[in-house]
C-alpha cells in the first residue's frame, strides 16, 4: 500500500539534495574544522560558507549564527540566554504564550523554579497572540519575551512584527522559536526587531539532530555544552559537518522555491479544510486566513483523536492527534486547551500536515477516509450516542 504522509509537522523527509550534499561534504569534508592543517582548514571553509548561507536567509550576520543540535536546543540556550542577561540588571519576569512547544515551555518552567516570573499570554479562539496583550503585560522587570512565529499543531502565524516593534521600543528581548516558518514565511531578524530566534533542519526537509540559533551580536550567549571553543565557545563539541551543509542545502533550497511550494500546499490545505468541514459538529481550529500553508487542524466531537489515527494509519495515511511530543499521552493537547476546547472535545483532534510531495488526489482520499472513519467510531461511541439522543449537549 502506498503511503500518504501527512505529517509534515512532526517531521520531514531529507531531500534528495540535501541527502547528496552530505554525502558530499563526508567525502570532501573530513577534517576537523579546528585542526590547522589543510584538511581541517578545508571543513572550516566549507563551514563558514554554510553558516554564510544560513544566516543570509534571516538577514543575519555569520557572526549571529550558532549551530545546535537542533529547535530543541536552540530554544533552551535562547530562553536561559535571555533570562541571565535579564537577571544582572534585576529583571526576572519573563513574557511568552500559552501554546509555546515544550522546548519553550518546559524551559520556561525551568526557570520559574528558579525563581523567575513567568507570564503566559491567552491566544484566544482563534490561536493568535495580540500585540496589544504583549505590550501590556510588559513591566520594568521583563526580561524577554517569547513568541512562536508559528504554531506546530493548529499552524497559525502570529503577528511577529509588530511584536518585535513593542519588545525593542520598550527595551526588553525577543525570541522567536521560528522552527515552524523557516523555509517557508519570511524571517528577517532586522527588519522584525528579533533578538534570539531557533530554527531545525528537520522541518524543512534537511537532516535530524541540527539546528541554528540566530542570538543578536551584543548579547551574551550562555553554553549549554561546555568544552572546546567550537561556535564561538558557546558550543562545544566537534561540529557536525555534514549535518550543517545538509541544513544549510536544505534551507536554501526550500525559500529558494516557497513561493510555489506554499501556493500549491495551501490549495490542498484548503482542500482538506473544505472536505473536513462537511463532517457534522467538526471544527476548524485555529484561524482561518494566518495559518501556514500546510498544517490543518481539527476537532471531532464524540471521538478519540487516538483511535482516529490508528485507524487512518491502518488506512495507508500517516497523521497526528498534536504534537509529536505528547502523543502517546492521554492528556489533551496544552494547545486546543489554549484555544479555550473543553477536554472532550480536544480529545478529539486531528493534525494534518502536508508538503508539496503531496496530491489533491491524496486529500480526496484522507477526506473521505476521515469522514467514514469517524463516522464508524461515531457509531460505536457511548458518548456520541448521548449527544444524540439529547442527554447531552453537542459542543461543536
Ligand atoms: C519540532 C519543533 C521544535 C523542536 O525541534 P527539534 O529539532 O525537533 O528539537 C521546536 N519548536 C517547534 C515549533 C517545533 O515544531
Amino acid at each position: 500500500m502506498k503511503y500518504i504522509y501527512a505529517d509534515h509537522a512532526a517531521t520531514t523527509a531529507i531531500s534528495e539534495e540535501a541527502k547528496l550534499e552530505m554525502m558530499d561534504c563526508m567525502d570532501r569534508f573530513y577534517g576537523n574544522p579546528s585542526s590547522l592543517h589543510t584538511p581541517g582548514q578545508e571543513a572550516a571553509e566549507m563551514l563558514a560558507e554554510c553558516r554564510e548561507t544560513v544566516a543570509g536567509l534571516m538577514n543575519a550576520d555569520p557572526k549571529e549564527i550558532y549551530f545546535t543540535a537542533g529547535g530543541s536546543e536552540a530554544d533552551n540556550q535562547a530562553l536561559l540566554t535571555a533570562a541571565k542577561q535579564g537577571e544582572k540588571k534585576g529583571k526576572r519576569h519573563i513574557v511568552s504564550t500559552a501554546f509555546e512547544h515544550h522546548a519553550v515551555l518546559h524551559s520556561l518552567n525551568r526557570l520559574e523554579r528558579e525563581g523567575f516570573e513567568i507570564t503566559l499570554l491567552p491566544v484566544y479562539g482563534d490561536g493568535l497572540v495580540r500585540p496589544a496583550d504583549v505590550a501590556a503585560a510588559i513591566r520594568e522587570d521583563t526580561a524577554c519575551v517569547s513568541v512562536m512565529y508559528a504554531n506546530n499543531e493548529i499552524g497559525t502565524v502570529q503577528p511577529i512584527r509588530e511584536i518585535g516593534e513593542i519588545c525593542r521600543e520598550r527595551g526588553v528581548l525577543f525570541h522567536v522559536d521560528a522552527v515552524q516558518a523557516a523555509g517557508r514565511l519570511l524571517i528577517d531578524v532586522e527588519d522584525m526587531k528579533i533578538d534570539l530566534l531557533a530554527i531545525s533542519a528537520h522541518k524543512f526537509n534537511g537532516p535530524r539532530g541540527i539546528g541554528a540559533l540566530y542570538c543578536r551580536k551584543g548579547i551574551r550567549l550562555v553554553n549549554l555544552i561546555e568544552g572546546g571553543a567550537q561556535e564561538r565557545g558557546k558550543r562545544a563539541g566537534t561540529e557536525n559537518l555534514p549535518a550543517i551543509a545538509g541544513m544549510a542545502t536544505a534551507f536554501a533550497a526550500a525559500w529558494e522555491k516557497h513561493k510555489a511550494a506554499n501556493e500549491k500546499t495551501a490549495a490542498m490545505r484548503d482542500q482538506l479544510i473544505a472536505g473536513l468541514e462537511a463532517i457534522p459538529h467538526s471544527r476548524l481550529n485555529g484561524d482561518r486566513e494566518k495559518r501556514l500553508p500546510g498544517i490543518v487542524n481539527f476537532c471531532f466531537e464524540g471521538i478519540e483523536g487516538e483511535s482516529l489515527l490508528l485507524h487512518l494509519d491502518a488506512r495507508g495515511i500517516a497523521a497526528s492527534s498534536g504534537s509529536a511530543c505528547t502523543s502517546g499521552s492521554l492528556d489533551p493537547s496544552h494547545v486546543l486547551l489554549a484555544l479555550g476546547l473543553p477536554h472532550e472535545v480536544a480529545h478529539g483532534s486531528l493534525r494534518l500536515s502536508i508538503g508539496e510531495e503531496n496530491t489533491p488526489e491524496e486529500m480526496d482520499y484522507i477526506i473521505r477516509n476521515v469522514t467514514e472513519v469517524v463516522s464508524y467510531l461515531r457509531d460505536m461511541s457511548p458518548v456520541w450516542e448521548e449527544l444524540e439522543t439529547g442527554e447531552k449537549p453537542h459542543l461543536l
